[in-house]
């Protein structure tokens, strides 16, 4: 929704958590301030021989924790206040997890949609090129996020070495195994999230085996919707959307189909034996489960209110308002926020690093268990604060994110 500005949004939430904590004026200030950013144009060789000039960002909220950590976005509608709130996030989802790196994110405006794969080689390699000295495995480290894929590090990752003559493939995550990357990546975001639906589920007493939606079914939302059955023992997806629209069926969607008509036809409409919705109803639709897993500001005061879903575990980004919160706080909805929910991404590109690191590369069932590990501690940590501090489950995130990053920030006599 236009009319929120997500780094207004992100702001707000880090002041929140700082008021609650007592931090002083400076750190309140340093946290909820970026400690570098990067505003740069990027001009590109079209197939048709014509240069096209690109805005890009890079920034780097906080690395008092370690190396900066997050993923560039390929989005028509990117602007420095999304990737300000995007990288803000970052910093409190590898706290939340205890991770030892910082907050960053990236991002170009376009629409990759409309690019041939030569022209998305490009613009990727150039990226780097304008930023490579900004990067490095102990400085930031950029990943994968939304219309970014493995290919797309592979490009970045070999740009950047030819810069620096080196091999280092830790500076990128989420690569193809081919190239330094790990097993267990592609599914992580959706395998966190639903890591912490179970333990939901075993302290609130939900019941996974209902209905399920998913709202956005790009990468995360696909690997939710094959891994809710297979690791919470059942549960009917009925409805799904992308950017072209939704689709429910009553009687459950087969997510493995599903998958493989969004493959084919490039979008989940026109999927046999279902019909169309509007977007705004599959947000109100009366289930167990409901994982927003698309961009920011999905969730908002004008339909906080219809929401009916027990449990909302937030696979995208940023996608549930301030306002929202209070609301659905109110109506005993159990949102399980983005720094927890989605934190399986970052959490396995950090293993990624350490593999890369070490040369030594991991079996995908320890990818797994060490992934389930941190999750389900965060978790745990999190409901601790819930508890604590008598607050609603995002509060209680950033109460443990911001803390963790305060205190280092205050070790290191920034603050
Ligand atoms: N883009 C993912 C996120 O928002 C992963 C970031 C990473 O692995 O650095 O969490």
């Amino acid at each position: 929704m236009e009319s929120y500005n997500s780094f207004k949004v992100a702001r707000q939430q880090v002041l929140e958590a700082a008021k609650l904590l007592n931090l002083d004026d400076a750190t309140k200030e340093f946290l909820s301030t970026p400690q570098l950013e990067t505003n740069f144009t990027l001009p590109v060789k079209m197939d048709s021989g014509k240069t096209q000039i690109f805005h890009a960002f890079r920034i780097q909220y906080n690395h008092a924790r370690g190396p900066a950590k997050g993923g560039i976005r390929f989005h028509p509608e990117e602007t420095v206040d999304t990737i300000r709130a995007l990288a803000c996030w970052m910093t409190w989802k590898t706290a939340v997890v205890d991770l030892p790196l910082g907050g960053s994110k990236g991002g170009v405006r376009c629409n990759p949609k409309i690019l041939s794969e030569m022209e998305l080689e490009r613009l990727s390699r150039e990226y780097i090129r304008a930023i490579s000295p900004m990067l490095g495995v102990d400085i930031d480290v950029p990943a994968t996020d939304v219309y970014t894929n493995p290919q797309t590090m592979a490009w970045m990752m070999d740009e950047y070495e030819t810069i620096t003559k080196r091999h280092s493939p830790g500076v990128f995550t989420d690569k193809p195994i081919q190239v330094g990357g790990t097993e267990g990546r592609r599914d992580a975001t959706a395998r966190g999230g639903i890591i912490t639906v179970r333990e939901a589920c075993k302290a609130y007493g939900f019941d996974p085996t209902k209905e399920f939606a998913i709202q956005g079914f790009g990468d995360a939302g696909q690997r939710a919707a094959l891994l809710h059955k297979e690791m919470l023992g059942g549960g009917k997806l009925i409805a799904a959307s992308d950017s072209r629209g939704a689709i429910y069926n009553k009687k459950g969607l087969d997510p493995e189909e599903l998958v493989h008509h969004k493959l084919k036809t490039g979008t989940i409409l026109n999927f046999p034996g279902a019909k169309k919705i509007p977007h705004e109803e599959l947000l109100e639709l009366d289930v167990e489960i409901l994982y927003p897993a698309a961009l920011e500001n999905a969730i908002n005061i004008k339909n906080a209110k219809n929401i009916k879903a027990r449990v909302v575990c937030e696979l995208a980004n940023g996608p549930t308002t301030p306002d929202a919160d209070l609301i659905l706080f109110k109506n005993n909805v159990h949102v399980i926020p983005d720094i927890l929910a989605s934190a399986g991404g970052v959490t396995v590109s950090y293993f990624e690093m350490v593999q890369d690191k070490s040369l030594f590369f991991w079996e995908e069932e320890d990818v797994h268990k060490q992934l389930d590990k941190k999750l389900t501690l965060a978790y745990k940590r999190v409901q601790e604060a819930i508890k604590e501090k008598k607050v609603h489950p995002r509060l209680a995130a950033m109460l443990v994110g911001v803390a963790r990053v305060a205190q280092a920030c205050q070790l290191r006599g920034w603050v």
